[in-house]
C-alpha cells in the first residue's frame, strides 16, 4: 500500500513544496500578548477511534510536557507562508476575533465569516499536526488554500465567544479508517476529525471529512461517519446568515467540542484535565 500522502510531506512545509523551516504556534503571538497567566505544563492529548473493518477501537495518549500549552511551537510550515498568507490572515482577523471575545461583537457580516472560517481552518491544518495519525487534509487541499485562499471541501466551523478560565490547549478527535487484518491494519489516511480551541476568549470548532473513495465507502461494513451538524453554536462555515454570537463556559464549550465526531465525555477527558498517563 503506498504511503499515506499527507505524511509524505510532512518534513516539508504543509502547504507549499519549500522546507518547514518556521516555528509556528498554534496560539499566534498578537493573541499572546493578551494574556495574563501562563501555565507551567501542558499536556496533548487526544483520542482516537480506529475504524478497522467492523470494529471501532479507541487508542488514547496523552503526553505532559512542560511549558504553557499557548507557547507550544510545531515546526510544518516555511517562512515564506508563515510571513507571508499566513500572517495576512492573522492580521485580517485579530482585531474582529478580540472584539467577539470582549463581547464587542455579537453578529458577523457574511465577509467577516469568510475571513474568520479561513483563519480556523489554516490554524486547524496547522493544530492537526500535532497528531500526523490523525491529520487528514491532503497536501493538495492545503496548498490549493494557500494558493487561492479558497476553502476546500467538507469543512465546517463554528464559533462562539468565551467565558471561562479552563481552556488553555486544544481538544482533537479523529476517527482514522484503517484497512486490512486486525493483526496487520493499514492506515488509509481517510478519517474525520474535529479540533476545538479558544484564543483571545473566542471559542473556534472546526471538523473535517475525508472524501471516502469508492473502494473504502463499504469496508468491512463500516461507514465513515457524517459530520453531526447538530451543534449548539451557530457555524460560520458555510456563512449562517442572521448569526447572533453565543457565549460559552468552559464545560459547555468542552461539551460542545464533543458534538461533530459525536465523542461521549465517558469516553475521553475534559479540554483541562490531564487524564491518565
Ligand atoms: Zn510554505
Amino acid at each position: 500500500m503506498p504511503k499515506n500522502p499527507q505524511y509524505r510531506h510532512y518534513r516539508q512545509c504543509l502547504f507549499c513544496s519549500q522546507e518547514a523551516n518556521s516555528r509556528e504556534h498554534f496560539y499566534p503571538e498578537w493573541a499572546k500578548a493578551l494574556l495574563t497567566e501562563f501555565y507551567p505544563y501542558r499536556s496533548h492529548s487526544l483520542d482516537s477511534f480506529e475504524v478497522r473493518g467492523t470494529e471501532v477501537q479507541k487508542v488514547t495518549s496523552v503526553k505532559v510536557r512542560t511549558g504553557d500549552a499557548r507557547s507550544s511551537p510545531i515546526k510544518v510550515v516555511c517562512s515564506t507562508c508563515n510571513e507571508g498568507w499566513m500572517s495576512k490572515l492573522q492580521d485580517q482577523n485579530k482585531e474582529i476575533i478580540i472584539a467577539i471575545g470582549e463581547q464587542r461583537k455579537v453578529t458577523l457580516s457574511d465577509e467577516e465569516q469568510l475571513s474568520l472560517s479561513k483563519w480556523a481552518i489554516m490554524t486547524s491544518m496547522v493544530i492537526e499536526y500535532f497528531h500526523p495519525n490523525l491529520a487528514f487534509s491532503t497536501f493538495e487541499e492545503r496548498e490549493g488554500f494557500a494558493e487561492t485562499g479558497d476553502i476546500p471541501v467538507n469543512w465546517v466551523v463554528w464559533l462562539a465567544a468565551f467565558k471561562g478560565e479552563l481552556w488553555t490547549g486544544h481538544n482533537h478527535f479523529g476517527k482514522h479508517m484503517f484497512v486490512g487484518h486486525t493483526d496487520q491494519p493499514q492506515p488509509t489516511g481517510i478519517g474525520i476529525q474535529s479540533t476545538a480551541w479558544v484564543v483571545a476568549d473566542t471559542f473556534f470548532l472546526t471538523a473535517r471529512r475525508s472524501e471516502v473513495p469508492p473502494q473504502f465507502e463499504y469496508y468491512g461494513g463500516e461507514k465513515l461517519p457524517e459530520i453531526n451538524m447538530s451543534v449548539q453554536i451557530p457555524k460560520i462555515w458555510s456563512i449562517s446568515n442572521p448569526l447572533n454570537i453565543p457565549v460559552v463556559d468552559d464545560e459547555t464549550a468542552d461539551n460542545i467540542s464533543r458534538a461533530p465526531l459525536q465523542v461521549a465525555q465517558r469516553d475521553s477527558r475534559r479540554a483541562w484535565e490531564k487524564g491518565q498517563e
